[in-house]
């Protein structure tokens, strides 16, 4: 049995994370601020006793005993991470400190979320991990994007400097079961829209891509990675390539919630990426992983989740 911390684990991957972790006979410490985490997302595992939950602020030092460390400790979508960017960056940055530091002096392996933001708006397509990427460095995305490129930066330099066992993950567009309802992410905001009937807000024409990855196949990506011989450390994309318009996700949530609502078009964000989509050609070499989940099947167990919330 291995003792494993799970940073942001009452979020969204977190939480799916820590039930995962917990089926394989692990022992999860789950560590949160709660502030886009809930409750809610783990109270099931409470009564497990092998699943302890503390809150704590990755921005501050932490000391527990564990054999691995998954750091997924930051909000991830739009509108929270941009409600308090210099929070963001902290949580990120402070964060990695903190989280790298307790792994070298415990001798933990460690796992970092990054993201596809990392690509930015990003000028090759599909991306590849050698891609450094096209990212504003000054907009209003860049408290999450910066953060999480200095957070990789730090895994780096841990690992080459202290011979720490890293593992990160630059992870694409991710969805499924327990989003938060009003995170504003774009496959949770057009589900409940088209629940409760209200109109479709698609931002710009709807022409950007993104390619939409169901979490269960994340999570196997994730404990895949972790499990990887020492010396693959990634940057390692996982997602899953086949890529939507905006407007098509909005049409194909229309026509499975069979909702009434109309699609109405809304002002694009500042610096909103024109297109992604992962070139996954390593992780199915070096991990024998690939996304299996349809969109469509995916989208029905979503809906299904919203709907009963
Ligand atoms: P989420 O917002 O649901 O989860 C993040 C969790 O971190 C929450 O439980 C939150 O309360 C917690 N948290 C935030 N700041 C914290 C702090 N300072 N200290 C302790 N806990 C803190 O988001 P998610 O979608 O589950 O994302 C998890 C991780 O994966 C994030 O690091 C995110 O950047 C990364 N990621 C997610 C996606 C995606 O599509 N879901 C894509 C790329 C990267
Ligand atoms: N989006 C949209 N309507 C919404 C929410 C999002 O058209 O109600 C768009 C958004 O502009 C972006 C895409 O959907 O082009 C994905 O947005 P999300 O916030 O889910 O993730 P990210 O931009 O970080 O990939």
């Amino acid at each position: 049995m291995k003792r494993i911390l799970v940073t942001g684990g009452a979020g969204f991957l977190g939480s799916h994370l820590c039930e995962r972790l917990l089926q394989e006979g692990n022992e999860v410490l789950c560590l949160d601020n709660f502030y886009t985490g809930r409750r809610s997302n783990v109270v099931e595992f409470i009564k497990n006793p092998y699943f302890e939950i503390m809150r704590h602020d990755v921005c501050f030092p932490l000391y527990v005993e564990v054999d691995e460390i998954y750091n997924l400790a930051c909000p991830a979508s739009p509108i929270h991470y941009q409600h308090d960017p210099v929070q963001t960056t902290k949580t990120s940055v402070h964060g990695a400190i903190n989280v790298l530091g307790l792994a070298k002096r415990i001798k933990a392996k460690i796992f970092q979320a990054s993201t596809s933001e990392v690509y930015g708006d990003p000028m090759v397509h599909p991306q590849p991990e050698s891609y450094w990427g096209n990212v504003n460095p000054v907009g209003i995305r860049s408290c999450y994007d910066e953060g999480k490129r200095c957070a990789e930066t730090l895994f780096f330099d841990y690992h080459r400097q202290h011979n720490l066992k890293v593992k990160v993950a630059r992870i694409f567009n991710t969805y499924g079961p327990r989003m938060h309802p009003d995170d504003g992410r774009v496959v949770s905001n057009f589900i409940m829209q088209a629940l409760k009937g209200k109109p479709i807000t698609v931002y710009g024409k709807g022409k950007q891509t993104r390619s939409f990855c169901y979490v269960d196949d994340m999570i196997t990506g994730f404990i895949k990675l972790m499990n990887s011989p020492d010396d693959f450390t990634g940057p390692v994309n996982l997602g899953n390539p086949v890529e939507y318009t905006i407007l098509e996700i909005a049409h194909k949530i229309v026509e499975l919630t069979k909702s009434k609502s109309k699609i109405v078009f809304k002002p694009l964000p500042h610096d909103d990426p024109t297109q992604r989509q992962p070139k996954i050609t390593l992780a199915r070499k070096a991990l024998q992983w690939k996304p299996t989940v349809k969109l469509e099947d995916g989208l029905n167990k979503t809906i299904e989740y919203f709907r009963n919330l």
